[in-house]
C-alpha cells in the first residue's frame, strides 16, 4: 500500500517511509491510497470476537500488504494488553472506556503500536539506534515514553517544561529509566517544541544520530485508533444495541475521530459521528460556516483538547473530498466551555454515579443534547478521571481512588536531565549521547 500526502505535492511513500518520516516532505499528512472494506461475514460475527481478534482483522486491512502476518499479529496483541470496554452511563448512553492502558488515556494504543511498528521497520535496516524526540505538555510524553519503554533499538527523549506539568503526569515519564530519558527544560511547552523542531533541522545532530518523532500525525499512531471503534460496535451489538449507533468523540487534534471515520469507510455501521470540542471550537465553527479558521488555543479544563489548529483536519477534509456538505452529512459537532464541563460532570455524577473526566464530559453532554429518538450513543471516555484528580475532586467534592498502576508510577524515583532553553545546550548534550 502506498501513502500520499494531503498536500498532494510529495512523492508516494511506502508504509515504512511514512512511519519513519511522520510528516510528508511537503508538510502534508500521509493518507493510505486505498481503504479496504471488511467483508460482511466479519461484521456478522464481530460480536463474538475479542478486542484483539477484531484488531488483528482491522490491522490486516490497513497494514497487511506491508507487514508479515505473524509480525503484525504479534504487534497488535502486544499493543492491546488491556481491554476497552463499554460501560452503561445513562439511558441509551454508553462510555467507551479508553483508559485501561498503562498511562490511563487512549493515546496508549497509538503510542504502543507505533513503537512496535517502528521497531519492526528499523530492524530491517540495521542502521543502528533510532532516537525519538518528543516535546510534551503532559499526556503525550507519558503515552509515548510508556509505549516505547523497553523497545530495543529505540531511545526516547521526552522534553517537558519544568514545573508546568502535574506531579502525576511527570512521574509517568521521569521514573521509567531504561531507554527513556526525561529532559526538564527551563521554559514553557513552546520552548520544548522549538528545541525538538530545531534538532530535526540541525545537520551536525543528524550526522551524529538518527532522529525521528513520535508525533500524533504519524500514520502508525493514528490509524490503530480505529481498533476501538470496531470493538465499541461489537460490544454494543452483543447487547442488542448495534443499530442506529452514534459515536461521539471528544476532540482536539482530531486524530482519534479520524480513525473512527476510516472505520466507517471500511463498512463499520456507525450511523453518524459527533465531534465534541471544548472552548477551542474551530471544527464546530467549520461545520456551521464552511470556513476553517485556526486560532491561538485557549487553556481549558479539558486541556488535552486545547488545540487551535487541529492537524488532522487535513485528513478529514481529504477523506470527504473537501466537501463541506459531505462532512456535515456525517459529522455533527458541539462545543462546551469550562462552566458547561463542570455542570455536566456534577449532573452526571449526581444522577448516575458515573465519574466523567473533563474530556469525556464534553462527549457525554453532546450525546445528551444531540441524540435522536431511536439512536444509541457511545462516547469515548478518553482518560481516567484520576489523571485529573485535583480538578475532578474539586468539582465533584469527592476523593476519587487512584488506580494501582498510576500509584505505582508515583512511588518511582524521579530522574531527569536539567536543560536550559538554548538550542546550543541541548545540541551539546545530544552530541555527547
Ligand atoms: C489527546 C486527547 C484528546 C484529543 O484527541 P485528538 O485525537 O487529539 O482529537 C482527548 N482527550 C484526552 C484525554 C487526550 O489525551
Amino acid at each position: 500500500m502506498k501513502y500520499y500526502s494531503t498536500n498532494k505535492n510529495a512523492p508516494l511513500a511506502t508504509l515504512h517511509e511514512a512511519v519513519v518520516k511522520g510528516l510528508a516532505p511537503d508538510r502534508g499528512l500521509y493518507m493510505p491510497e486505498r481503504i479496504k472494506p471488511l467483508p460482511k461475514e466479519f461484521y456478522d460475527r464481530i460480536d463474538t470476537m475479542s478486542f484483539q481478534e477484531i484488531a488483528v482483522a482491522v490491522a490486516d486491512a490497513f497494514f497487511g500488504e506491508d507487514v508479515a502476518a505473524d509480525d503484525l499479529r504479534r504487534i497488535v496483541t502486544d499493543t492491546l494488553s488491556f481491554d476497552c470496554p463499554v460501560a452503561k452511563v445513562d439511558d441509551n448512553i454508553y462510555a467507551l472506556e479508553l483508559f485501561h492502558g498503562p498511562t490511563l488515556a487512549f493515546k496508549d494504543v497509538g503510542a504502543r503500536f507505533m513503537a512496535r511498528l517502528l521497531q519492526y521497520f528499523i530492524r530491517q535496516e540495521e542502521s543502528g539506534r533510532v532516537n525519538v524526540l518528543v516535546a510534551t505538555s503532559g499526556d503525550t510524553g507519558s503515552a509515548v515514553a510508556n509505549g516505547f519503554l523497553g523497545v530495543e533499538g529505540i531511545h526516547v527523549y521526552v522534553l517537558y517544561p519544568k514545573g508546568k506539568v502535574s506531579k502525576i503526569q511527570e512521574c509517568q515519564f521521569t521514573t521509567l529509566g531504561r531507554n527513556i530519558t526525561a529532559i526538564e527544560v527551563d521554559g514553557v511547552f513552546d520552548d520544548c517544541q522549538a528545541l525538538v523542531k530545531q534538532a530535526f533541522l540541525d545537520a551536525d545532530l543528524n550526522a551524529h544520530m538518527r532522529l525521528t518523532s513520535a508525533n500524533s500525525i504519524n500514520v502508525a499512531r493514528f490509524l490503530p485508533q480505529a481498533f476501538y471503534y470496531f470493538n465499541a460496535y461489537a460490544r454494543m451489538k452483543a447487547l442488542g444495541k448495534g443499530d442506529n449507533m452514534v459515536m461521539c468523540v471528544p476532540s482536539g487534534n482530531f486524530g482519534n475521530i479520524t480513525a473512527g471515520l476510516f472505520g466507517h469507510e471500511m463498512g463499520l455501521p456507525i450511523k453518524r459521528f459527533i465531534a465534541a470540542n471544548n472552548a477551542n471550537d474551530i471544527f464546530y465553527q467549520y461545520l456551521r460556516t464552511g470556513k476553517y479558521e485556526p486560532k491561538a488555543s485557549q487553556q481549558t479544563l479539558a486541556n488535552a483538547m486545547d488545540v487551535g489548529d487541529p492537524s488532522n483536519f487535513a485528513r478529514v477534509y481529504d477523506l470527504y473530498g473537501g466537501s463541506h456538505t459531505r462532512v456535515t452529512a456525517y459529522i455533527d459537532g458541539a462545543t462546551y466551555n469550562d462552566d458547561a464541563i463542570r455542570a455536566t460532570m456534577r449532573e452526571c455524577h449526581d444522577r448516575t454515579g458515573y465519574v466523567l473526566d473533563p474530556h469525556g464530559a464534553c462527549g457525554y453532554q453532546a450525546l445528551r443534547e444531540l441524540l435522536q429518538p431511536g439512536e444509541t450513543g457511545v462516547f469515548c471516555e478518553t482518560a481516567h478521571p484520576a489523571k485529573f484528580k485535583e480538578k475532578v475532586d474539586e468539582i465533584l467534592n469527592t476523593d476519587i481512588d487512584i488506580p494501582d498502576r498510576l500509584a505505582e508510577f508515583m512511588k518511582g524515583q524521579k530522574k531527569s536531565v536539567e536543560m536550559s532553553r538554548q538550542f546550543e545546550d541541548f545540541k551539546a548534550y545530544l552530541l555527547k549521547e
